[in-house]
């Protein structure tokens, strides 16, 4: 159900009418959107009696959402949602979801200080606002390299305030939740665990960006359902990252599904974004479907990015190299404003020069 508030309602009255649904026994969701606030309601079974909410001043009406998830569907907040990062030292402001894409880029792995610092020295100066690595490896083999932990954690804490990048890391279970919402800026939760309803309920209890990689075999539905949870929480700054699906093809590692792109905006608020490289696993199939991304209508990219790729200890194939990027960010340039987008880059190499 979804209690939607008059242009002019107060404050006061958005209060009112939260209280009011708390009292019932549901938890009130109150999603301000440019024209008017919608607040959803969650918790409850059947329909909630509507006439109660009705009659509370400032209410415009209230509304049967028919989707299985609420929070995350347009019905709820027809706005694109935008999240914010306020600059601060050396990073400068940032947004995913907003005309600007969202770029972020860096190694699979965060191997060493060595390596992560040559490699975010070379994302940040061709324009990445977002450094990635993984501190948590989810790998296949319990024999592979498994991360290095809170040191990479701490590796990547000195990234931001040397390079003004965001950091993006993934949390695989519950205790390296804990640390990766310490340090990180957006907390990934990787496509094995999208459907980990612990880890997504735990997320939702931070108050930082959550980005939810698509599941190997998941439906939209799904997907949605795995933001949804996050949001059912209270926490609203979700996003979504297409990242690849199982299918029969084998000349590639997974299929990108492109097409889950406008369909999601149809139904979504919460932005999306494209991963290439696990989309892909090869190289050279990177750029063209970031391209193809971007063109489709993605908010932001998601990319590997290593100096050395045939010596990383994960994902060394579909890791690009720094010049790759560089190629990649201006092909996005030019790509961007045909569909509505900028990619502005100069500002941030000075920042990162500087
Ligand atoms: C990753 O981003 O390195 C990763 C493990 O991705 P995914 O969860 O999409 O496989
Ligand atoms: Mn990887």
């Amino acid at each position: 159900m979804l209690v939607v508030m008059k242009a002019q309602a107060t404050r006061e009255q958005i209060q009112a009418v939260c209280e009011a649904i708390e009292r019932l026994g549901f938890r009130a969701h109150p999603l301000p959107g440019a024209q008017r606030t919608a607040i959803g309601i969650t918790g409850n079974q059947g329909e909630v009696d509507r006439g109660n909410l009705e009659e509370l001043p400032g209410v415009a009406e209230v509304i049967r959402v028919s989707k299985a998830y609420k929070l995350a569907s347009r019905d709820v907040k027809e706005e694109d949602t935008v999240i914010r990062f306020a600059g601060e030292g050396t990073a400068q402001a940032a947004t995913i979801g907003g005309r600007e894409l969202a770029i972020i880029a860096g190694p699979c792995s965060i191997e060493s200080r060595e390596q992560a610092f040559a490699i975010a020295e070379l994302v940040a100066a061709s324009g990445a606002q977002f450094f990635r690595g993984g501190a948590y490896k989810p790998r296949t083999s319990p024999y592979a390299f498994q991360g290095l932990g809170i040191e990479a954690l701490r590796i990547m804490a000195e990234i931001r305030s040397r390079f003004g990048l965001r950091i993006v890391t993934e949390a695989i279970d519950n205790e390296s939740l804990e640390l990766v919402a310490e340090w990180a800026d957006v907390v990934q939760i990787g496509a094995r665990n999208m459907q980990n309803y612990s880890l997504l309920k735990h997320a939702g209890q931070l108050r930082k960006p959550v980005l939810i990689k698509r599941g190997l075999s998941a439906t939209l539905e799904e997907f949605l359902m795995a933001a949804e949870y996050v949001m059912s929480e209270g926490n609203y700054e979700v996003i979504l990252c297409e990242r690849g699906v199982r299918t029969f093809a084998d000349h590639a590692r997974n299929t990108l599904d492109l097409s889950i792109i406008p369909a999601i905006r149809r139904v979504s608020h919460l932005p999306i974004l494209v991963d290439p490289s696990h989309g892909t696993g090869k190289r050279d199939s990177v750029l063209p479907m970031a391209r193809a991304a971007v063109a489709s209508g993605a908010d932001g990219i998601l990319v590997e990015v290593h100096d050395h790729p045939e010596l990383a200890l994960s994902d060394g194939p579909q890791s690009i190299y720094p010049a790759q990027f560089a190629c990649m960010m201006e092909e996005l340039q030019q790509i961007a404003p045909v569909v509505g987008r900028s990619l502005s880059r100069g500002a941030r190499n000075e920042a990162a020069k500087a």
